[in-house]
């Protein structure tokens, strides 16, 4: 196979991938967009493992190592995406980061180890044993090592140092998302202390010290001590963010893993991989950007860490005794059947509960009683983004139904019901209260709507872990109770 025809079949995969986020940015068009990004690595994978027979001359030794890769990794990420609960994606998502921002380290590890490999230098020739040569090469027990080119020391030093930053601070987010673990650092609580971001500061100033110093002598210390570093960064940006700020973690680290794979890219000559890195890299920073806004918080404290200390975080925290309205699940009912317009947010606790199907019988039983049923999706609601869009596209909802938080938020005014199924900080109003630690987060303007109907098992506090005055308005009625079990008996109680 000739340069020519895999930089074609490298470039048709680049296509594919652009095709794959075109398609991926609607849900009318993201099963088309999946299928290009499926076809788009295929094609890449094949190619890669085509160009590595053909660099060993037609070995196979190299191939299997490949293949038995590509087996591994392929069916550990088969069986962990089949098994995966939609609750739990975020955590997947941090778990394969971490694995890109490792392998870029191994790559890079292995590339300054023996550079010749990958087609850095030449290959290391037989030498007088004490001789010297010019541009700094190294004598080791009779060979000469050519030394690698600066612009690859440079590529090598960024791409293992933001690799390392992206592993490590995916582990830390990936114990804060599961909350499984007693490990303070998982906790989601953020962990702060005085002069944190000075020794942030420090500790990035003498990791691009040693990078620095590594690609200007080639020292193996000074890349090793490089990436230590950069390990350690990657725990301490990541340990000071609380709670409600982790989906902009994911995403940012998202964005990091690309950019170290671009960077590993790089060195290898490889454009895939360069390509590929960077649509990773720049879609999600573009995507934290937009969580940024949604979520109210600085683009640049998100890129340099430690900024959600302001949030208590952690779900079912603050209660407040204050009464509230409750109803039934036959209440509710009647007050939806009586509407005009309905608008339901869902969130959380409908992804806990998996009551995505209850909702679109219900929604259909309001439409075929003639009222207009709108969904209203908040960016962050849930746990991950495009949480709830998945899920209501699962349960197969409509998407003319679905509206954007900025699409719809001019509508409550004029809803008759808003109905809230196990959401929580989506529709806090005291986002727009100064001195409340989420003021400025935009929210679903739910409280708005002339009533109200909340679903949620208790009065326990939302991820951010703060009480809701939403709650306890004269037109808002709770009903409480698991998502599932209530809509259903919505469902039940409509004529
Ligand atoms: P919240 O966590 O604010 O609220 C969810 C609510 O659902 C809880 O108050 C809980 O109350 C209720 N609930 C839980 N289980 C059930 C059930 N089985 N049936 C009925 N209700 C249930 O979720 P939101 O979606 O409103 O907001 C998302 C939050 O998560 C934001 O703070 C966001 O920043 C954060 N986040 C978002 C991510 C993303 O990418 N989208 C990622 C990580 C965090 P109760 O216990 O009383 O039932």
């Amino acid at each position: 196979m000739s340069m020519n025809v895999v930089t074609l079949l490298y470039l048709v995969a680049s296509v594919c991938f652009i095709q794959a986020l075109k398609g991926l940015s609607h849900p009318t068009t993201s099963i088309r967009g999946n299928l290009f990004g499926m076809t788009g690595m295929l094609i890449a994978v094949l190619t890669t493992a085509a160009l590595i027979v053909q660099l060993a001359g037609g070995a196979v030794l190299g191939l299997g190592w490949v293949l038995l890769g590509l087996l591994v990794g392929g069916t550990a990420g088969t069986l962990m995406a089949q098994r995966v609960e939609m609750t739990r994606m975020p955590e997947l998502v941090a778990f394969m980061h971490s694995m890109i921002g490792l392998a870029a380290v191994f790559i890079a590890v292995a590339a300054v180890a023996e550079p010749w490999a990958f087609g850095i230098t030449a290959a290391p020739v037989a030498a007088v044993v004490g001789a010297r040569t010019p541009g700094g090469a190294v004598l080791l027990e009779g060979m000469v090592m050519p030394a690698i080119p600066y612009g690859n020391r440079l590529e090598l030093f960024l791409g293992a140092a933001i690799g390392a930053i992206t592993f490590s601070g995916s582990v830390i987010a990936f114990g804060k998302l599961s909350g499984k673990y007693k490990f303070r650092l998982f906790q989601g609580a953020p962990v702060q202390f005085a002069g944190q971001h000075w020794l942030n500061l420090a500790l990035g100033l003498l990791t691009v010290g040693l990078g620095l110093m590594f690609v200007a002598t080639e020292s193996w210390t000074a890349f090793f001590a490089m990436l230590a570093l950069a390990f350690a960064m990657g725990v301490l940006i990541i340990i000071p963010i609380g709670g409600a700020d982790m989906p902009v973690v994911v995403s940012m680290l998202n964005s990091y893993s690309g950019w170290a794979a671009a960077g590993i890219g790089f060195s290898l000559n490889n454009s895939m991989l360069i390509i590929a890195g960077s649509l990773v890299g720049s879609s999600g920073g573009i995507l934290s950007y937009i969580m940024c806004k949604a979520m109210n918080r600085s683009f640049f404290n998100v890129l340099l860490g430690g900024f959600g200390g302001a949030v208590a975080s952690g779900e079912g925290g603050a209660k407040e005794q204050r009464p509230v309205k409750s109803g039934s699940a036959d209440d509710a009912a009647f007050v939806l059947s009586n509407a005009e317009t309905v608008v339901i947010v869902p969130g959380y606790g409908l992804a806990v509960a998996r009551a995505q199907h209850a909702v679109k019988e219900l929604a259909q039983k309001l439409t075929d009683k003639g009222i207009t049923v709108k969904y209203a999706i908040h960016p962050v609601a849930g746990r991950m983004p495009g949480h709830m869009n998945v899920l209501l596209a699962e349960a197969e909802v409509p998407y003319d139904q679905v509206f954007e938080m900025d699409e719809i938020n001019s509508e409550f005014g004029q809803t008759d019901v808003a109905i809230i199924l196990g959401a929580n900080d989506v529709v806090n109003p005291a986002a727009q209260t100064k001195g409340s630690p989420i003021y400025g987060m935009p929210i679903l303007e739910a409280y708005k709507a002339k009533t109200v109907i909340v679903n949620k098992r208790s009065m326990a506090s939302g991820y951010a872990g703060l009480d809701n005055e939403l709650f306890y308005m004269d037109k808002t009625m709770m009903v409480f109770g698991d998502a599932k079990k209530v809509v259903e008996d919505m469902v039940k109680a409509i004529e």
